[in-house]
């Protein structure tokens, strides 16, 4: 697939000619181009946002649904052709992309409506006066996002940018444009008012250093690596511009000796391994209550082990190829540092190549056991297929162990025990506690992380907020 620019209504290449090798994960080869864009596509991206500005910020919020809602029913008309792209673009398996469309079109369903219900505050001061708050929109505004879940947290920025009346200059991960190029393609074909949302591709040293320098674009929504938020950070910091980062996480899944077995094991598989382990809410670090330590630590190696690595594209493959070689190679890094560090791997641990995928970057799902709390192995985010055990002796020392870390993302519990829930929850320093389940989401929660795992809050009113610049107007009554 060549991957174009989406700019003033149009698909086009970088204004340089230029493009970058575009990887297909599960083979290794190269499948397609992305346009090695600059600074220059970022200004031209900018002036069609900056002439859409007034018009979509007055647009009615029915039109807004309306054009909200086109690009939902637009994704879910062609949903089989999205994943299939998304699949073989960032390796992950195809049903699994198939999931990732629909709550791709559910992000514009669902900030369609925040539009039409979003409403501010007012407050009267007795009879002195009464204040209101206008909640305007910022202008142009920049979203940035990485390549996990490319189009489903693509759609979580702007959607809520869009409804929120600002237009937009997006960019997805260099490593993963394709579904970006297919949203493009979709505003094209729906006659998307032009200017009110631009996607420039290319590197992020390149573009989305532009989009972060650039004056104009008065925010930047970003989800990616904590190294990558704190450069952000440090560049807009000065130029005073809101800032929304959702950086790494190395999540704790601790399971308490009341807890359901059975339940906490299903689902930690999938906590542990869905999306290759690429997924930020993902617990990297398995806590086990010590008298269920051999049960927990058998059946979770025994479940690791009979995991389909395979092609992406079959219906049976559990595990797809990982996205990159340069990731590939830091997850196999991370896997050889566990060993030196003194860690038993009990599960995987090795590369491979399934049948018809001679050239992929697959890793075996990996569990890895007799590290102290402390290691690199247990505080650095690896962010694949890889988990490592750790035994607890009570709720404090569960506690203790799972705040060890610089990040503050999610956090998974599984306990029957009510009360110690709700301290456990309390005392976790993460942005999202998940109790008995893992990676349930209501899209009106606010969402990110603490710590090293980012500022600021996603989803629901967070989400139009961040996007909106509050005005206090303050009216005297007499
Ligand atoms: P990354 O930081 O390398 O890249 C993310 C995006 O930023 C890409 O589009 C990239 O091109 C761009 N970028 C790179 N350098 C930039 C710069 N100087 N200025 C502006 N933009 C720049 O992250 P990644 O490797 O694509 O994604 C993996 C990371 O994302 C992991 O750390 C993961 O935990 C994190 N993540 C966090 C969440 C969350 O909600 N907290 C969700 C998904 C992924």
């Amino acid at each position: 697939m060549q991957v174009l620019n989406y700019i003033n209504g149009k698909m086009q290449a970088a204004l340089n000619g230029n493009t970058i090798d575009n990887y297909e994960p599960a083979t290794g080869h190269v499948y397609g181009g992305v346009p090695d864009s600059d600074e220059a596509d970022v200004n031209l991206a900018f002036e069609a946002a900056k002439a859409a500005k007034i018009s979509w910020a007055n647009t009615p919020a029915e039109e807004k649904f309306k054009w909200l809602n086109a690009l939902a029913d637009a994704i879910d008309a062609d949903r089989e052709n999205f994943a299939i792209a998304e699949s073989r673009d960032q390796g992950k398996p195809l049903w699994l992309a198939r999931n990732e469309m629909i709550r791709s079109a559910q992000n514009f369903r669902f900030f369609a409506t925040a539009a039409m219900q979003f409403a501010s505050e007012s407050h009267a001061m007795e009879n002195k006066a009464i204040n209101y708050t206008l909640r305007q929109p910022i202008g142009v505004v920049g979203c940035i996002s990485p390549w996990n879940l490319p189009l489903y947290l693509f759609s979580w920025k702007i959607a809520p940018a869009l409804a929120a009346g600002n237009t937009v200059v997006a960019k997805p991960s260099e490593f993963t444009s394709a579904t970006a190029h297919l949203l493009g393609e979709t505003c094209v074909k729906i006659g998307f008012p032009a200017g009110v949302l631009n996607i420039v591709n290319g590197l992020g040293p390149k573009v989305g250093q532009a989009m972060v320098e650039h004056k104009g674009i008065k925010a930047i929504s970003f989800t990616g690596g904590t190294a990558t938020g704190k450069h952000i950070a440090a560049t807009a910091g000065p130029m005073f511009k809101k800032l929304s980062l959702e950086l790494g996480g190395k999540n704790p899944n601790i399971i308490f000796e009341d807890a359901d077995i059975e339940k906490a094991l299903k689902t930690s598989i999938n906590t542990s391994f869905l999306n290759q382990g690429e997924i930020c809410l993902c617990g990297s670090r398995l806590l086990i209550h010590e008298s269920k330590y051999e049960l927990v630590r058998d059946r979770i190696v025994d479940e690791a082990k009979k995991l389909k690595v395979g092609n992406p594209q079959l219906d049976d493959t559990r595990v797809g190829a990982i996205v990159s070689k340069p990731h590939y190679e830091k997850v196999l890094s991370y896997i050889e540092l566990a060993k030196q560090e003194g860690g038993a791997v009990l599960a995987g641990g090795r590369a491979l190549q399934p049948e018809g995928c001679e050239g992929g970057w697959f890793i075996e799902p990996t569990v890895i056991e007799g590290l102290p709390f402390d290691c690199r192995t247990n505080t650095e985010e690896i962010f694949g297929p890889v988990i490592t055990l750790m035994p607890f002796k009570d709720e404090e020392e569960a506690l203790a162990i799972a705040n060890a870390t610089e990040y503050g993302l999610a956090a998974t519990l599984w306990t029957e025990n009510l009360t110690r829930a709700h301290r456990m929850a309390a005392n976790l320093e993460f942005g999202i506690v998940w109790i008995n389940c893992w990676l349930l989401r209501d899209l009106r929660t606010p969402f990110g992380g603490a710590k090293s795992s980012g500022v600021g809050r996603e989803g629901g009113w967070e989400a139009m907020r961040f996007f909106t610049e509050p005005k206090n107007v303050c009216i005297a009554l007499s």
